[in-house]
């Protein structure tokens, strides 16, 4: 509801409004000459609705907005010809207004979503600091994420990554940016040593397994969706799998072979890290220096192939006993772990992208050799801003098979491992991953878990008030700074913990209106509803969950459900069509979906 209407090009960079005294718009002659037309309509809007708006609206920037109108004005100015004098005038009287009207007494209307594109700060690792984000193409980002290798079930360090750059995908599309995020699956290729030795980690479980290397990858696929449609993570907009790409992978080889970066040795493609290293400096992302690299590498067997024993794999020739393995130029084999995402993001995303992410334990040697494939490939480095999200820790140890503290993310819902006391849901858990700063470490514990448990009910609880709030005829809170203080902690790096902390702020407001403490406007009450549940739900991810933080709620429905659905499965046993049909029908209309599959029928909420 903003009351003033300026030309297209200048609204975006505008999103404060803050009410006049007086009943009536104030502007500068200047602006009236200039804008007339929109004057005059903001003048009838305001005289026709009195109750709307008992207040004129005028602009307000802080300094940082204003030096960042200044910076997209200049931009600006010096791409758009067709208009020069049009443009600095219309900034230069933009500028009087920020000048002449500084603070005023009380805040009000609504902030668009859209109008914090262009306002995002992220930590790019590359430079190691916060930096302002720009897109390549305006309105669009390219987003890849190294997604999980998928030999075995998902866990918690699944969860980290999965979790972080949702939530980065979520608010830079609900900010209105069109988001193409490509996150991979890897089903061959990445050996048990990252040191290029060893078997490969999905055709050892194969082997074990006494399954065909692509079922096992099917299955741990299969599971690693599930896990994360429990964690409410959105699919990506691409998903490719480095089986699919082999093409693809072994072009992007011989470009860095025929570019001199490369070299073949028995079958082999390595690449050549210290020719890159004399030429374009090794180590930029991940701060590794070479020669101390070379002096701490272990020579492993096999490792007189390569030149160096930093050098690594692009192409590796399969043993006799290797199961995975395809036609090259230089032998029968497989690609090396690295290209892959080389391959799929440039095939994707285009030779220079927006964003990278994944855990900071792919920093290196994974994303580092990335760099050097794009640099050498495609000419430059592909990559804008990386992200890395950190660590999770479990009672303060790595996470690991031999220390018995490897607990699955099935397990953590279903409580089923001898660490947890009890199940957590899988809200509880994406709730805790959020409440620390995706660059800080996450420790997991029964009693860290507990509290999260009962932080979220607070949160839930309050949602479910917010919707009985009786509105008064004054506001005692300030609903838009609240709102905007929620924009500006994702705007910083994507604070979550700060969004819960103002998540907190909303649920003393609910509880001091629903007491009688406090009182809002109709119209605050719904800014409070809509911002409430864009943070928490849209962009935090929680899912509206039944009986959150009560799993005895939650287990009385599952109950309740199977023995609906083992009345319909006698039903259809007696041929008794109707009363099936009627079953399901009947619980179609509460909402609830039942699927018949070969393991008999499923429920979900629609
Ligand atoms: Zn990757």
């Amino acid at each position: 509801m903003s009351g003033l209407r300026f030309p297209r090009h200048i609204l975006p960079k505008i999103h404060k409004m803050i009410t006049l005294r007086n009943q009536q718009v104030i502007l500068d002659s200047d602006v009236a000459e200039l804008y007339g037309v929109q004057t005059k309509r903001v003048n009838e809007v305001v005289s026709n609705n009195p109750e709307k708006f008992p207040e004129g609206y005028v602009l307000m920037l802080d300094n940082q907005e204003k030096a960042e109108v200044v910076e997209n004005f200049d931009h600006k100015l010096s791409n758009d010809r067709a208009n020069p004098k049009e443009n600095r005038k219309s900034f230069r009287l933009l500028e009087k207004i920020v000048s002449l009207h500084p603070i005023l007494n009380k805040q009000t209307s609504n902030m668009k979503n859209t109008d914090n594109k262009g306002k995002v700060f992220l930590f790019n690792t590359l430079s190691k600091r916060k930096e302002l984000f720009k897109p390549i193409t305006p309105d669009h980002v390219g987003l890849y994420v190294c997604g999980p290798t998928v030999y075995g079930e998902p866990h918690l360090g699944h969860a980290r990554p999965a979790v972080t750059f949702d939530v980065v995908f979520r608010y830079l599309t609900h900010i209105g940016y069109k988001v193409r995020y490509v996150r991979n699956i890897t089903d061959v290729g990445h050996l048990e040593h990252d040191a290029d030795e060893g078997e490969d980690k999905i055709a050892k479980k194969a082997r074990l397994e006494q399954l065909e290397p692509m079922e096992v990858a099917q299955y741990y696929m299969d599971s690693y969706h599930k896990a994360m449609d429990a964690l409410n993570v959105k699919g990506p907009s691409i998903e490719p799998r480095a089986s699919g790409h082999i093409i693809e992978q072994i072009e992007m080889v011989q470009k860095i072979l025929d570019a001199g970066y490369a070299y073949v040795s028995k079958g082999s493609v390595y690449f050549d890290v210290e020719k890159f290293d004399k030429d374009f400096g090794y180590g930029k992302l991940s701060g590794r220096v070479l020669s101390e690299l070379i002096a701490n590498t272990r020579e492993l067997d096999g490792q007189s192939e390569k030149r160096n024993p930093a050098d690594f794999a692009l192409w590796k020739k399969a043993s006799p006993e290797h199961i995975m393995r395809w036609n090259s130029p230089w032998s029968v084999g497989f690609p090396g772990w690295h290209i892959e995402c080389t391959a799929m993001s440039t095939k994707y995303l285009g030779e220079q992208f927006d964003i990278h992410g994944g855990g900071m334990d792919l920093l290196f040697p994974h994303h580092e050799s990335e760099v050097c494939q794009s640099t050498v490939a495609n000419g430059k480095s592909s990559v804008r801003y990386w992200m890395h999200n950190n660590m999770i820790t479990i009672e303060g140890q790595k996470m690991g098979k031999s220390l018995g503290n490897f607990i699955t993310l099935n397990e953590f819902f279903t409580g089923k491992h001898e660490k947890l006391e009890k199940a957590y849901s899988p809200m509880t858990i994406r709730y805790f991953v959020l409440q620390a700063s995706y660059r800080g470490t996450v420790d997991f514990s029964n009693a860290a878990l507990q509290s999260a448990e009962k932080g979220l009910e607070k949160l839930y609880a309050a949602e479910r008030h917010l919707d009985s709030l009786k509105a008064g005829n004054t506001s005692t809170e300030n609903i838009t700074a609240l709102q905007e203080r929620c924009y500006e902690a994702m705007n910083d790096d994507f604070n979550t913990p700060k969004v819960i902390a103002e998540l907190f702020d909303a649920v003393r407001v609910v509880n001091a209106v629903k007491d009688g403490h406090a009182t809002l406007t109709a119209e605050d009450i719904d800014l409070l509803k809509n911002t409430f549940r864009t943070f928490f739900f849209d962009i935090l991810g929680i899912k509206p969950e039944l009986a959150q933080g009560d799993t005895r709620e939650h287990d009385a429905l599952e109950k309740a459900m199977q023995l609906v659905l083992d009345m319909r499965k006698t039903a259809k046993a007696e041929k008794n069509w109707a009363l099936s049909d009627k079953i399901r029908d009947d619980l179609n209309a509460a909402g609830i979906v039942v699927k018949d599959t070969k393991d008999g029928a499923e429920w979900s909420l629609a």
